[in-house]
């Protein structure tokens, strides 16, 4: 038997972005909910550190102003935003650059297409992809067939195979974290669309403070940090410090390996891993806030971070951060020094690594077909969340969290 006190409260179990969503949600709906985090800080895989001055994000991650839940639940102005260069610079080789901008914001370089080496079969799929992408309802995106995957969407709007290689496999394999165009036609066409819908850009902050503006949303004392759940029990949760927390409803949000433990019979897809590289060296001249990838696919991209916001590096110096698929190995650091020295044109010998973060279970593998969204309900007074329940972004676990909300919300009700 619950307790009457129990009877609506909600216990929301890991404070990412899909828990802290579903625990605004609940909240603003009138219930009594509290967030148990394991970790010291709310974000999960959204969280940021400080080493010497500089802002380490947990993994290179950019922040999209276009997410729709993004825009719901957050003023975008506190965020104080810095953007990147609209468009994607490929390092073909030698420390040439190709730089393919967006030609919507900045219509004057537009014509430096034309001159860029690129087969004018490739801009015109370029330009009907770009423009049936952003303007055609989200619903006739989110169609292709389920087993379509974005090479086979790539095809199917007539890019020319080496234009497919040369520059969306290496750009794409930085966004999904694999490298062979398998993730779902539809996930790419719903993300491409919200890149050239929104800016891409980083919080002069660091990207923590995404979940830490959603956590401030929440009513004082609601989120309850350094309380691992181990166990759901009948009667709510049980967790390392508190020993038993009754519960009318839990919502497991922990990411997929602990909601597996949590949920015995619960099926996540397998994850992503990658591991980015910060280094930091005196102040890199003539450098842009541009996100670059290299064709030869040495690394996923790098960018000198200090270029997009200041605030991530102290005067006078560069952070750059430059990411890999998998766990990287003792040999990464230098190969990749090695690589970025093309690609920046200097002597990189010098520069100081300051920290390697690798994140195993980064992004799930959206391969197809894969389910846009799926039911959070679990049985009676247990759900689940996250993005492994949608698709593995910001707008993803933030949708997740706000659908738990919903389910919790028409069961007690009821
Ligand atoms: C390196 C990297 C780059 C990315 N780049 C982008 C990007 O550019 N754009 C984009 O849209 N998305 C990006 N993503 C994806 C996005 O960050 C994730 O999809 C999203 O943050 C997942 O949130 P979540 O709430 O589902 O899970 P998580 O963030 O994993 O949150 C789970 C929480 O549960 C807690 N927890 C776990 N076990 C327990 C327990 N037993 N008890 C209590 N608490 C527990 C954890 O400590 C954690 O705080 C990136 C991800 C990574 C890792």
């Amino acid at each position: 038997m619950r307790t009457q006190h129990a009877k609506r409260n909600v216990l929301v179990v890991g404070a990412g972005l899909a828990g802290l969503a579903c625990a605004h949600d609940l909240a603003a709906a009138g219930l009594p909910v509290r967030v148990l985090e394991a970790g010291d800080e709310v974000g999960g895989r959204v969280r940021s550190d400080r080493v010497r001055g500089c802002v380490i994000d947990r993994g290179f991650q950019v922040f999209n102003t276009s997410y729709p839940q993004v825009r719901a639940r957050m003023e975008l102005r506190a965020l104080r935003l810095s953007p990147f260069t609209p468009g994607v610079v490929t390092h073909t080789g030698g420390g040439r650059l190709q730089r393919l901008v967006d030609p919507g914001r900045r219509p004057r370089e537009a014509a430096r297409l034309l001159g860029s080496g690129i087969a004018p079969r490739d801009l015109a799929a370029l330009g009907a992809l770009c423009a049936r992408d952003m303007l055609a309802p989200a619903a006739l995106l989110r169609r292709p067939g389920p087993g379509r995957t974005t090479r086979a969407a790539l095809r199917r709007a007539g890019f020319s195979d080496g234009f497919v290689e040369d520059f969306f496999r290496p750009f794409l394999s930085g966004v999904f974290l694999e490298d062979e165009l398998e993730t779902a036609a539809r996930v790419f066409h719903l993300v491409w669309r919200s890149m050239l819908r929104g800016t891409l850009c980083l919080p002069a902050e660091g990207i923590g403070a995404v979940p830490r503006r959603l956590a401030d949303g929440l009513p004082p004392g609601t989120v309850r940090l350094g309380t691992a759940v181990t166990e759901l029990t009948d009667e709510g949760v049980l967790s390392a410090g508190d020993g038993e927390v009754p519960a009318a409803a839990v919502v497991v949000a922990t990411g997929p390996g602990p909601a597996r433990r949590l949920l015995p019979g619960l099926s996540t897809p397998p994850y992503r891993t990658v591991t980015t590289y910060y280094h930091v060296t005196a102040r890199l001249r003539g450098r842009g806030p541009d996100l670059v990838t290299d064709r030869a696919r040495r690394f996923l991209n790098t960018c000198v971070l200090s270029e997009v916001s200041p605030a991530y590096a102290p005067a006078g110096t560069s952070l750059i951060a430059t990411s890999v698929l998998g766990p990287g190995s003792p040999g990464t650091g230098k190969a990749l020094r090695e690589a970025l020295a093309e690609v920046y044109g200097t002597d990189t010998s010098g520069w100081e690594e300051l920290a390697v973060r690798t994140v195993e279970e980064a992004l799930p593998a959206m391969t197809a077909p894969w389910p846009l969204s799926r039911p959070s309900r679990r049985g009676p007074g247990r759900y689940v969340c996250g993005d492994h329940r949608a698709t593995g972004s910001v707008q993803g676990a933030l949708a997740s969290g706000a659908r738990a909300a919903r389910e919790v919300l028409a069961d007690l009700d009821r």
